[in-house]
């Protein structure tokens, strides 16, 4: 069967669940630009909004672990309860804090439950369930948030220059080659500069993902200046007049004071050739650290001005409460998820989504 027809037999039983499980199985197959394309001539002609049904639905498998542990934590506590007192409320605050919330956050919610319910107040769990939810994405709300956000709307300028940051292993590149595909998908010139001369084997697996996404990457050989790197990319990207540029960094966290010389000699220098930029130092964390995220998230920006976050490997882990914890307690804006090694599996952190998925 041919592509049309196979999105046309499963779009014309108009069944929301099929699409969504077909999406999911044919990972290849609805990345080919034929698919995209032929698709979304179906799906304006049937009103689905096929981009967030394919966004809920990474979201959804991409927590699964989070929310199952999540979930059965919470059932348990809620089970045969019509009333929240002492004992509901301690309970909710272990659920939260064995999720990875956070003690501040967890403490925040409860208090905010607190205010809400008057105690010994008789509520069914699914009233409670409702509850939580709502005050858990309203003190997310509160601090900053990226709800209704685009790939679009986050390049507020042009060229938009991105530096990554974050120790080894958080997921760097692969967070960098994800991006870069996104902003492909929507139109955009990338570039990446291999500016990770440290560790072997780093500038060959960002070209591979240069290679796969289809974009341009400036590199030296290993071992070479950083900062020569980052030079020689943003001085080819404002001649090829590129939309976006990435650089990956090495993130040696042993020393900080050498980190910090070496992030602001590679910051000065692409200062002198895209004036204000780098306009965006995204630190990436490794959610499946849990607690450990957050410590090297303070570490990092005490070592340098990040002004984003990206909080990777979610999938395959339960502490994907962590997200939470990090986006009420830290200034800094979650701005991406990563849910998933491949190339889709790049989603932007929405507070709602997010906390809708968990209670899904
Ligand atoms: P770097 O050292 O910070 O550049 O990290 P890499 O990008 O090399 O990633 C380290 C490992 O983490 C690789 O095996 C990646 O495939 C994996 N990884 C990165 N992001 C994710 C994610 O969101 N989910 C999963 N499951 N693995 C990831
Ligand atoms: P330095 O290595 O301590 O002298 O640090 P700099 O801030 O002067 O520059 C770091 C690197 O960026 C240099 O080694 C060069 O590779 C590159 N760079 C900086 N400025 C220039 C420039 O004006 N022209 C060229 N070609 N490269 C530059
Ligand atoms: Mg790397």
């Amino acid at each position: 069967m041919g592509i049309f027809k196979k999105i046309s037999s499963f779009l014309k039983d108009n069944d929301k669940e099929t699409l969504k499980d077909k999406l999911n199985d044919s990972s290849d197959l609805i990345h080919s630009t034929e698919y995209k394309s032929k698709l979304k001539v179906i799906s304006e002609s049937e009103n689905i909004n096929t981009d967030s049904l394919e966004a809920k639905n990474g979201l959804d498998k991409g927590l699964e672990k989070t929310k199952n542990t999540f979930f059965s934590k919470l059932g348990k506590v809620l089970i045969g309860k019509s009333k929240v007192d002492d004992d509901v409320l301690d309970d909710l605050e272990e659920v939260l804090i064995t999720s990875d919330v956070g003690v501040k956050t967890t403490i925040k919610i409860i208090e905010r439950i607190e205010k809400r319910v008057s105690r010994d107040k008789f509520l069914g769990s699914k009233e409670l369930n409702k509850i939580l939810k709502e005050e858990i994405v309203g003190i997310l709300l509160d601090q900053h948030s990226n709800d209704g956000s685009t790939f679009e709307a986050l390049l507020p300028h042009n060229p938009y220059v991105i530096m990554v940051v974050g120790v080894n292993g958080v997921g760097k590149t692969t967070t960098i080659g994800k991006l870069a595909n996104k902003y492909k998908l929507i139109g955009k010139k990338v570039m990446l500069g291999a500016s990770d001369t440290f560790r072997a084997g780093a500038i060959d697996q960002l070209q591979v993902w240069a290679d796969r996404v289809g974009v341009k990457l400036v590199k030296q050989s290993m071992g070479s200046d950083p900062a020569s790197v980052a030079f020689d990319t943003l001085k080819s990207a404002k001649a090829q007049k590129i939309d976006v540029v990435i650089i990956d960094t090495a993130g040696r966290l042993h020393n900080k004071v050498n980190l910090m010389n070496e992030l602001s000699k590679i910051k000065r220098v692409m200062d002198k050739v895209i004036p204000e930029s780098p306009h965006e130092v995204l630190l990436v964390l490794d959610g499946s650290t849990g607690q450990n995220a957050f410590e090297q998230a303070k570490q990092f920006s005490s070592a340098t001005d990040v002004s984003s976050l990206a909080i990777t490997k979610l999938d395959g882990t339960a502490k994907g409460g962590v997200v939470l914890g990090i986006s009420h307690q830290l200034k800094i804006p979650v701005r991406y998820i990563g849910v998933g090694e491949k190339m889709e599996d790049l989603q932007i952190f929405d507070p709602k989504s997010f906390v809708d998925s968990l209670f899904r």
